[in-house]
């Protein structure tokens, strides 16, 4: 017989965003809430990521909101020298088990359920046990929409020969001196983790073999930094990527004036990107990377046997010798846009471009604090994981547009400003839009940004 519960919110999934979400439900309402994941603790992917994989931004706007994580250090050495701490994944599982254990548990308002499956329909069962109960629930929210996926989580998506050897980056650590020569399979922000880590370790640069089917637009972490002191040139690098969005006569133009405007970097400056996925790196970083000489780029892999490494486009020699590091996991899987309120169902989205904790927590304030679903869902428009070189252009102009909204409304506002994941918030009051002089500021920045929208919507006609 199953075991009956009931609760006012059934959060699926303990992983970044179930928790971002429930902690503002937890400050900001009464509601008491059944979590439940099939992981042993919280944290989702982070509990399976590889061990030197660190957050790709800073972790003063990475968590929960009524906790910090890290200790807002600015980096003295290594690649990310001058900028905030990046954590990493066992620190980052360290801190949503204390919110678990140290805040969630002890309100007495949730009970958690790790290693449990949720089977649907209210249902979950014990990976342990086997016990089954039923929920009845006020609403449930599926904080499991998006779908990340990590290299180890999974087999490689192309076939291998047995006795090649080909690993998630998980196993790097462990690797010997026994490997000739190293093919990293993947260009994304894995892909170049696994380059970072081997370069880091005194691997010569030579001995590595990049496969890149896509090369990609990258942001510069620099511009992704939190707080007073990066406020000013933060802001500079916004006006300078209006005025250029503002300006751009095609898409290729777009991408030049974005370019030199600071905004964006690649790898190879004589190659066009085609995507677009939030990578972040730093310029030292990017330096590092570049040293690496052997860059394939032949299309995806489909095989790898002990003599050949089939790409779509070509084939590369191999050897048994030869250490693949697989890294072609989807991370930010690109999912169809679904209404995030729809009755009593919640499905947690980014409703700011690649910042899900930030999303799933203003998705929990708006739950918290307002009653009307086609205002809510209207406030809570899903921003999809871009992939394109094109995505650039339509998550930024989807990102301005929930802002613009947002701006409409003075308590959102204050909210904004307060709220730790809001990476771009001072802590300050917000400014006070009924004063003319405020409005008069502001006036030329928010005519800028008007132009930039409008010229992206032209251009993105265009396509
Ligand atoms: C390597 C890497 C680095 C990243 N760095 C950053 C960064 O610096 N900043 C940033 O903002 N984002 C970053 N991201 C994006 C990251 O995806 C999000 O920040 C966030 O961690 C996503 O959390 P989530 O809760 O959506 O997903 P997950 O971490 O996947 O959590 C989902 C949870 O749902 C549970 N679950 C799924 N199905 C079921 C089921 N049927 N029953 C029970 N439980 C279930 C899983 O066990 C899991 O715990 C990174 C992603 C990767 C892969």
């Amino acid at each position: 017989m199953a075991d009956k519960l009931t609760a006012d919110y059934m959060v699926i999934g303990a992983g970044a965003m179930g928790m971002a979400f429930t902690d503002v439900l937890l400050s900001e309402s009464n509601a008491n809430i059944i979590m439940v994941d099939k992981y042993h603790q919280p944290g989702g992917h982070w509990n399976i990521a590889y061990p030197y994989v660190r957050l790709h931004q800073p972790s003063a706007f990475y968590g929960v909101n009524s906790k910090t994580l890290g200790s807002d250090v600015i980096d003295s050495s290594g690649w990310n020298e001058g900028l905030y701490e990046l954590a990493t994944n066992s620190e980052v599982c360290a801190y949503f088990d204390q919110v678990m254990q140290q805040q969630f548990l002890p309100s007495g308002r949730v009970r958690y359920f790790p290693m449990s499956e949720y089977l649907g329909e209210g249902r979950f069962k014990s990976r342990i046990s086997g016990e089954e109960h039923t929920v009845d629930a006020g609403k449930i929210v599926d904080a499991t929409y998006m779908h990340v996926t990590v290299p180890a989580m999974r087999e490689p998506p192309y076939a291998v020969d047995p006795g090649v050897h080909c690993e998630a980056p998980n196993a790097l650590p462990e690797v010997s001196a026994e490997y000739n020569d190293f093919v990293v399979v993947g260009a994304g922000k894995t892909g170049m983790d696994a380059c970072l880590f081997l370069l880091k370790n005194g691997l010569p640069a030579e001995r590595i073999r990049w496969v890149m089917p896509r090369d990609s637009w990258l942001l510069d972490r620099a511009n992704i930094q939190p707080g007073k002191l990066f406020a000013s040139s933060i802001g500079r690098g916004f006006a300078r990527q209006n005025e250029a969005m503002a300006a751009a006569t095609s898409i290729d133009d777009l991408f030049a004036r974005v370019e030199a405007a600071g905004q964006l970097l690649r790898f190879d400056t004589n190659i066009k990107p085609t995507m677009y996925r939030c990578a972040t790196v730093t310029q030292s970083e990017l330096q590092a990377l570049r040293s690496i000489p052997n860059i394939v780029r032949k299309g995806r892999v489909s095989h790898i046997s002990a003599q050949t490494i089939t790409l779509k486009q070509g084939t590369e020699p191999t050897s048994l010798n030869t250490m693949h590091v697989d890294c072609t996991a989807d991370g930010l899987e690109r999912r169809p846009v679904e209404p995030v309120f729809a009755g009593s169902h919640i499905t947690l989205q980014s409703v700011r471009t690649c910042q899900q904790v930030f999303s799933a927590a203003f998705i929990g304030h708006i739950e918290a604090t307002h009653t009307d679903e086609t205002l809510k869902n209207e406030l809570c428009t899903p921003v999809p994981h871009p992939d394109s070189d094109i995505d650039f252009l339509r998550t930024s102009l989807a990102n301005a547009r929930n802002a613009m909204r947002w701006a409409q409304d003075a308590q959102l506002q204050q909210w904004l400003y307060q709220a730790r994941l809001d990476g771009f918030s001072s802590g300050d009051a917000p400014p006070d839009l009924s004063d003319p002089d405020v409005l008069a500021q502001m006036a030329p920045r928010a005519e800028l940004a008007a132009k930039a929208n409008a010229n992206l919507e032209q251009l993105l006609d265009s396509v």
